[in-house]
């Protein structure tokens, strides 16, 4: 059986999390989702100034995971995303990487046929995405921003087919998602991607005792260790550094060669530079390292 979850939205991950279902571990759940701005634009004469602030990047949830605890791990398949048939593109006085430059807000409506989007002419081939995907962590934390706990990671490859694993920090982990892209760029440079309703199909298993100490994905031929700091080059770092650790321990080689075998192997990419906290993917090949050794080498240290 799948479990349906409609009509029940957070705006943070946190205590204050309240469920609405409780499923077991092994469960299939398909969520309907808003967009980042709760549908409340309809139109291209609506600019993103006029809306009710308080309402943007909802998420649908939350779903207790039955026996999943602190330091576990909740491994979320997503099997499928399916989008609505419009999407809105915004740019924001201050908003993005060139928000400095924005004169005055712009809305643009896409259409969504056929797995294109238009943007204003022009046809963009869709790739869905999840924006906002997460537990609950020790603290209330706005769905629009990233953490341990996952959040707005707005991470391009966080799509059909891939394998999120986020540390369980409350009882039941408290999962919820929405912020659904059709489509959108690493950077997401201007602040919004293709934003659209949807629903999400997707698989919760819990993992004991192993939960990372940042989200980890699994997609293609790859690990990613997701990152998130205020300072992308703080993120970095400490994404190297547990790159690090995961190849020392994974392959029983010294510190050194793990770093050097890093230099080597391992791709730093960018997911979003325009979140309060900016994400980065840190990229490990699978032949390197299996998941559990991987989960095993940044085990979250629980207090
Ligand atoms: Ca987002
Ligand atoms: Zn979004």
């Amino acid at each position: 059986m799948v479990y349906k979850v409609k009509d029940s939205y957070v705006n943070s991950f946190g205590p204050s999390m309240k469920p609405v279902i409780k499923v077991k571990s092994g469960s299939v759940v398909t969520l309907h989702t808003l967009d980042c701005f709760s549908n409340q634009i309809k139109d291209e004469s609506t600019l993103v100034t006029e809306i009710d602030f308080s309402k943007i990047n909802p998420a649908t949830g939350p779903i207790f995971v039955e026996n999943s605890k602190r330091g576990d791990a909740l491994k979320v398949r997503i099997l499928d995303i399916e989008v609505a048939d419009r999407g809105v593109v915004a740019v924001i006085p201050g908003g993005g990487v060139l928000g400095s430059m924005v004169k005055k807000p712009v809305t643009r409506i896409c259409t969504i046929k056929d797995g294109y989007a238009m943007l204003n002419g022009v046809k963009i081939k869709c790739i869905p995405m999840i924006g906002v995907i997460g537990v609950a962590g020790d603290e209330d934390v706005s769905c629009g921003v990233p953490g341990r706990h996952g959040g707005n990671m707005d991470t391009n490859l966080i799509r059909k087919g891939a394998i999120l694993y986020l540390p369980v920090f409350r009882d039941g982990a408290l999962f919820a998602v929405g912020d659904l892209h059709a489509v959108m760029g690493d950077g997401e440079v201007c602040v919004t991607g293709c934003e659209v309703s949807g629903k999400v199909t997707l698989e919760l298993d819990v993992i004991k005792n192993l939960a990372p100490s940042w989200p980890v994905l699994e997609f293609g031929e790859n690990y990613y260790l997701l990152v998130s700091h205020e300072d992308i080059n703080k993120a970095f770092r400490e994404g190297i550094k547990l790159a690090v650790k995961i190849l020392e321990h994974s392959l029983g080689i010294s510190w050194e060669d793990a770093y050097m075998l890093a230099s080597l192997v391992v791709d730093l990419e960018i997911s979003q530079v325009v979140d309060p906290k900016k994400t980065v993917r840190i990229k490990i090949p699978k032949k390197y390292v299996k998941i559990e050794q991987l989960l095993e080498a940044i085990r979250m240290q629980i207090l």
